[in-house]
């Protein structure tokens, strides 16, 4: 039997939630129902929610329709700045609401479950491939401002408390508030981006970095960003994402 092991300040922090959760129900990422204490989804959404299966893009993670391709179109056809990238969830049916309710109704204590659930289908990819930290997909600063937080960010904090990688959400910030991707053509997305993003300092002081964000469509996000932070000195850039549009084609 597997037995884990928790250090003093952990079993701490997991009695004092225990508690609170009998003062503060969470609710469920999913369905968003209150939960019982110690519970992380519903059992309704917990019979629903299967992982991934199947095959998926080598390159961005997205499930394929047919199996015997490496690639999905988009990744058939286009280069990519970073190296390889993985997704969570499928962005559909409820986890399609899920990340609604994280990214504008202040649902932001999803993001333990997203992570918890990234780091169970990805740890030993994280591992393997060697990052030395994680780093959120900024927002534009005054957009933050009004929504009061980055869901990138509260993503990327669970997942670097998840698999103890560190995580510097200061590297990187938005230069311009761009237009949100999804108003807007491919070809307007592609330079609606342009030179969107910044570093704080002119070198980065690391090689190899996984960027996170909450969702990925096309990757122009995760291009832009990689693209500025190789330009910069790093090496290899990666990303996970929690879900991904299915672009079966
Ligand atoms: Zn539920
Ligand atoms: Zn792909």
């Amino acid at each position: 039997m597997k037995v884990s092991k928790r250090t003093g300040t952990e079993k701490a922090y997991a009695a004092g939630k225990f508690l609170l959760s009998f003062l503060y129900p969470d609710r469920c990422p999913l369905c968003d129902s209150l939960l019982m204490p110690g519970e992380l989804i519903c059992p309704c959404c917990e019979r629903d929610v299967k992982p991934a299966r199947g095959a998926v893009c080598l390159k961005c993670g997205k499930p394929l329709s047919d199996e015997r391709r490496e690639y999905c179109a988009d990744c058939a056809n286009k280069k990519h700045y970073f190296t390889q990238g993985k997704a969570v969830f499928l962005y559909e049916g409820k986890i399609r609401s899920s990340l609604y309710r994280f990214k504008y109704k202040n649902r932001r204590e999803y993001g333990g479950y997203y992570a918890g659930e990234a780091a169970a289908q990805f740890d030993g990819w994280i591992r393997k491939i060697g990052v030395q930290v994680i780093v959120p997909v900024p927002m534009y600063r005054s957009k933050q401002r009004l929504r009061g937080y980055n869901q990138a960010e509260v993503f990327a904090k669970a997942l670097g408390r998840s698999t103890g990688i560190p995580v510097d959400k200061k590297l990187l910030f938005r230069v311009r508030n761009t237009t949100p991707q999804k108003d807007l053509n491919e070809h307007e997305r592609k330079y609606n981006l342009k030179n969107a993003f910044q570093l704080r300092a002119d070198i980065v002081k690391y090689n190899k970095i996984l960027l996170a964000d909450d969702i990925y469509t096309t990757g122009s996000t995760m291009d832009e960003a990689s693209k500025t932070l190789l330009e910069a000195g790093a090496t290899k850039i990666y990303f996970i994402c929690i879900g991904i549009g299915a672009g079966y084609r």
